[in-house]
C-alpha cells in the first residue's frame, strides 16, 4: 500500500464522531501501512488539552484494535493538540504556525486534509477563516471533509455552499454520506454491472417494484434535543435513502469514476418525480413511535416522554414513501421506501421484487407463483440472496420457492474496512466517487422541501406506531394500493 502524506486537521477533536470513528478508521489506514511516517493530525477544540492528555484518548479510542502498546504509542506520537476556538481570528494564526511546522517536520508537501466533525452552524466561519488566514497551502493538495446534516432545507443548503465555495472548490470539498462508504452500498454497482443476467433485467420490464429499509430498533436515547428540530424526513431521505435510490436506478457510466458516476447518479435524481403538494398524502406516509404495546417483554417509553422532546411534538420518526422516476428505464416502477426508529428490527436491505410469470403453469395454480426478489443485505448482515420457484419433490408438479443467500461470515464483516476508514483514504486519494456533489445535495432537497412544507402546515395525530412494530398500518397501506406488500417484515 502506497504512503499518503497529509497533514489532518480535525475540528471538534474532542467530539464523540473523533473518538467513535475518526481515530479508530486513522489507525486502521495506519495498520495497513497507508499511512506510515509522513503523517500528521492536528486536534483543536476549544478546551485545554496537552499533547500527551490527547495522545492517551487517541490511545483510548483505538484499545479495541491496537496491534501492542508500543504501535498504539507510535501511531499516537503522530498527533498533536491545539486550543482553538473556531471563531476566533487570531487563533487561526496559531494553527497555522503549528501547520507549518508540521509540514516540514513531517515532509508532508503542503498536503492538507481539514476535517469538520463539529455543528454545521461553523463551517462557513472555518472555511473563510481557513483561506483569509493562509492555511490554505499553494503548494500539495488541500481538502476539506464535511459531516451531515448539509442545510435543513435548500436555502439554508445553498446559502452554505456558497460559504464554504467562497474558500474552497467543488472538487476539494468532500461532504460526507457515511452510507456512501459502507461495502454493501458500494456493492449495488457491482452487482449490476458485473453481471449481465441482472444488468439486462434491471428496467420496467421485468422489475415490479423495489423497496429500501432503514430500520432502527433504538429510539432517540440522548440525541432528543437534536432530533426534534430535524426528523426522519430531513434525517434519512434527503441523504441516505436518495442516495441509494439514485446509485439503483442510475444508468451504466461508462466508466467507474467519480465524475461519470456522479454525471449519472445526478439524472437519475433530477428524473425523479416532484410531488405536487396535494400528491403527498398519497404517496409519503410519516409516524412517530408511542411506548411499546401492554404484552410487549420490554417497556419503553413513546417519543414524546423522551428527554429535550417536545410533549406535543409533531416531529416524525419515521417516514415512508413511493418514489417515482421519469425516465424510459424506470417508468411506473415504484420506489418504496421506510425508515424509523424503535422498529421491531434493526437491518438495512433492499428487496428487488421481479415480475411474475404471465402464467402459473403448475398444480398449485390456484394462486399466482411467489415473484422472483433479490435481496441486497447492507447490515448488520452483508450479503444478497436470490428467491426462486422450482419444484417440490414428489409426485405432482407443485412448486416452492428456494432461497440462494450469501451471507458473509461475521469475521469478514468484521474485517471488512468500516465506511469512515474507506471515506478518509478516498478523500486522501482525492477520489469523490463515494462523497455528495452540491448537484445532488440541491436535487434532493428541492424533492424533500416540498413534502415538508405541506407537513408543517398539517396536525397530525401522533403516535401512530408502537415502538417494537414496523411502523404505521399507513405504511402498509402504501404498498397495498399498488397490490403489493413489504417483503421483509420482521
Ligand atoms: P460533539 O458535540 O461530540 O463534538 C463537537 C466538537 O466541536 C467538540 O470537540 C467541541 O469541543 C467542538 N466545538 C464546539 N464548539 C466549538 C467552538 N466554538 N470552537 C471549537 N470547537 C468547538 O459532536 P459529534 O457527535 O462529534 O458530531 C460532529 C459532527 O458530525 C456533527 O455535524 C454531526 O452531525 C456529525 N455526525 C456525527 C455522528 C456521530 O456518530 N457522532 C454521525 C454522523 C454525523
Amino acid at each position: 500500500n502506497t504512503e499518503k502524506k497529509a497533514l489532518f486537521t480535525i475540528f471538534g477533536g474532542t467530539g464523540d464522531l473523533a473518538k467513535r470513528k475518526l481515530y479508530p478508521s486513522l489507525y486502521r489506514l495506519y495498520k495497513k501501512g497507508y499511512l506510515k511516517k509522513q503523517f500528521a493530525v492536528i486536534g483543536t477544540a476549544r478546551r485545554e488539552w496537552t499533547d500527551d492528555f490527547y495522545r492517551e484518548i487517541v490511545i483510548d479510542s483505538i484499545r479495541d484494535i491496537t496491534d501492542s502498546p508500543e504501535h498504539a504509542l507510535k501511531f499516537a506520537s503522530h498527533f498533536y493538540y491545539q486550543s482553538h476556538n473556531v471563531t476566533d481570528v487570531n487563533h487561526y494564526d496559531t494553527l497555522k504556525k503549528l501547520s507549518n511546522k508540521l509540514d516540514e517536520e513531517y515532509q508532508l508537501n503542503g498536503n492538507r486534509l481539514f476535517y469538520l466533525a463539529m455543528s454545521p452552524n461553523f463551517f462557513g466561519i472555518i472555511s473563510q477563516n481557513l483561506k483569509d488566514r493562509d492555511l490554505i497551502t499553494t503548494c500539495g493538495f488541500n481538502r476539506l471533509i464535511i459531516e451531515k446534516p448539509f442545510g435543513h432545507d435548500f436555502e439554508s443548503a445553498l446559502k452554505l455552499n456558497n460559504q464554504i465555495r467562497a474558500s474552497f472548490e467543488e472538487n476539494q470539498i468532500y461532504r460526507i454520506d457515511h452510507y456512501l462508504g459502507k461495502e454493501m452500498v458500494q456493492n449495488i454497482s457491482a452487482v449490476r454491472f458485473g453481471n449481465y443476467i441482472i444488468e439486462s433485467m434491471w428496467n420496467s420490464r421485468y422489475i415490479d417494484n423495489i423497496q429500501i429499509t432503514l430500520s432502527e430498533s433504538l429510539g432517540v436515547e440522548e440525541r432528543g434535543g437534536y432530533y426534534d428540530t430535524s426528523g426522519a424526513l430531513r434525517d434519512m431521505l434527503q441523504n441516505h435513502i436518495l442516495q441509494i435510490i439514485s446509485l439503483l436506478a442510475m444508468e451504466p457510466p461508462t466508466r467507474l469514476e467519480d465524475k461519470e458516476i456522479r454525471t449519472e447518479k445526478i439524472k437519475a435524481l433530477r428524473a425523479v418525480r416532484l410531488f405536487e403538494p396535494n400528491e403527498v398524502t398519497g404517496h409519503m406516509v410519516r409516524g412517530q413511535y408511542g411506548p411499546s404495546l401492554d404484552d410487549s417483554s420490554e417497556n419503553l417509553n413513546g417519543y414524546r416522554e423522551e428527554i429535550n422532546v417536545a410533549p406535543d411534538s409533531q416531529t416524525e420518526t419515521f417516514v415512508a414513501g413511493k418514489i417515482l422516476i421519469d425516465n424510459f428505464r424506470w417508468m411506473d416502477v415504484p420506489f418504496y421506501f421506510r425508515t424509523g426508529k424503535r422498529l421491531a428490527k434493526k437491518g438495512t436491505q433492499i428487496d428487488i421484487e421481479f415480475k411474475n410469470v404471465p402464467l402459473n403453469l403448475f398444480d398449485n395454480n390456484d394462486e399466482p407463483l411467489p415473484a422472483n426478489i433479490l435481496t441486497i443485505y447492507i447490515q448488520p448482515t452483508e450479503g444478497f440472496s436470490l428467491e426462486l420457484n422450482t419444484k417440490k419433490i414428489g409426485l405432482g408438479l407443485e412448486t416452492e420457492t428456494l432461497k440462494l443467500e450469501h451471507k458473509h461470515s461475521a469475521e469478514t464483516t468484521a474485517n471488512s474496512p468500516e465506511a469512515y476508514e474507506k471515506l478518509i483514504l478516498d478523500c486522501l486519494n482525492g477520489d469523490s466517487t463515494n462523497f455528495t456533489h452540491w448537484d445532488e445535495v440541491a436535487t434532493s432537497w428541492k424533492f424533500v422541501d416540498v413534502i415538508r412544507e405541506h407537513w408543517d402546515n398539517e396536525t397530525v395525530n401522533f403516535p401512530n406506531y408502537a415502538s417494537g412494530s414496523m411502523g404505521p398500518t399507513a405504511s402498509e397501506q402504501l404498498l397495498i394500493t399498488d397490490g403489493f406488500k413489504w417483503h421483509w417484515c420482521p
